[in-house]
């Protein structure tokens, strides 16, 4: 074939989680009673502030948008003590992260990045041509920034630490983080925070003063509820933004995802009551699943998941994936979504106290 491109044709995709629909029509369950643990949303919804502000703005459908996002990256700026300057918005922080390999990295060179972690990272390197360096854990799911460090390379442009982590759910501390930046002077750590309201660890933000080659990612689609309005952002000193800004498309973020994120920066009420009942969850989780002895949940997750081990020697990550869900839950069976789990981890999101108990009963009925 003439437009065949060698590199795109023989890369893999995202695999997504499954939607209640899908499981609804495929098992013959309700819809309502499906509850969706496999993509670590919000389950109280979105925010109701941002909600308003996207309905409000319609009217201004018809108007280019500004180019830079200019009122969101000045709110965001002033809600986090940030220059404006030095933050720039995406279409999630998944439109962010292709870009910073790009702009980063030249071509033919290499990415470092945890085993397992965020598929995106290593899916965007292959697609735009760079290579990841995969580094694995020490102990079991175990990670050390300074391993990152020993496994880059000159032509390793960017460094991804995902914390809290995904899929552990653990945090870095930032003595680590600035360690890592300093190792690395001539690459850039990109620092993903997407969980960060779900720790108790002190916002990335106040590193970047002291670390010129660190950026740090947020997005809005966890804590916030907006993960289908497709918001994310990342700040970084203000040379390192402005390349960013030369490269991305012109228009990338449009008035409603602009009004939506805008508004919902102001909605504490809905953060805070969504991370006090998902830490409430998660403890509790943790203890109802260790109690069936055949499964087990990897301490010290600071996120909206845990991962749950499969003990029971005669089952398997995909089996009991495939259980939940004739029982109508939803899961991620890390062996299809994360690379070298091996078969006998689940991540599974820490939802409302009606899905603990869910999850929880329908773990309990498989044999
Ligand atoms: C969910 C998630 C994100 C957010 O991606 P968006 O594109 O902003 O929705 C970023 N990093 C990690 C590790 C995630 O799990």
């Amino acid at each position: 074939m003439p437009l065949r491109n060698p590199v795109l044709s023989a890369i893999e995709t995202y695999v997504p989680g499954l939607t209640t629909g899908y499981v609804a029509q495929a098992y013959g369950l309700p819809e309502a009673d499906i509850a969706k643990l496999g993509s670590a949303e919000n389950p109280f919804g979105p925010s109701p502030l941002g909600r308003a502000a996207v309905a409000a703005a319609l009217d201004a459908l018809s108007l280019y948008p500004n180019w830079t996002a200019e009122g969101l990256r000045k709110k965001i700026a002033a809600k986090y003590g940030l220059d404006p300057e030095g933050v720039i918005c995406g279409a999630g922080e998944t439109e962010l992260i292709p870009l910073v390999i790009r702009a980063f990295t030249r071509e033919g060179g290499t990415v470092a990045m945890h085993e397992p972690t965020f598929p995106v990272y290593h899916l965007a390197a292959e697609a735009e041509g760079r290579k990841p360096i995969f580094v694995p854990a020490r102990d079991e799911l175990v990670f050390d920034v300074d391993d990152l460090a020993a496994a880059a390379r000159p032509d390793t442009g960017v460094a991804f630490v995902t914390s809290p982590h995904s899929p552990t759910g653990r945090v870095f501390a930032h003595a680590d983080v600035e360690r890592l930046a300093r190792r690395l002077p001539d690459t850039l750590v990109v620092l993903d925070e997407a969980y960060w309201h779900f720790s108790d660890a002190p916002p990335g933000f106040n590193l970047l003063p002291r670390c010129p080659n660190l950026m740090v990612m947020r997005t809005f689609s966890k804590a916030f509820g907006l993960a289908g309005l497709r918001v994310g952002f990342a700040a970084a000193a203000p040379p390192l933004v402005r390349q960013l800004m030369a490269l991305k498309s012109t228009w990338n973020m449009g008035c409603l995802q602009v009004a939506g994120a805008a508004a919902a920066l102001d909605d504490d009420a809905h953060v805070q009551r969504t991370v006090a009942a998902i830490k409430e969850a998660r403890a509790e989780i943790e203890r109802r699943v260790n109690q069936t002895n055949r499964f087990q949940v990897l301490p010290g997750s600071q996120a909206n998941y845990v991962l749950v081990k499969v003990l029971d020697p005669g089952l398997d990550s995909t089996r009991v994936f495939n259980e939940l869900l004739k029982r109508g839950v939803i899961v991620k069976d890390c062996s299809v979504s994360f690379r070298a789990l091996g078969k006998r981890w689940l991540r599974v999101d820490v939802g409302t106290r009606r899905h603990v108990d869910r999850f929880v009963a329908a773990l309990s009925d498989i044999r």
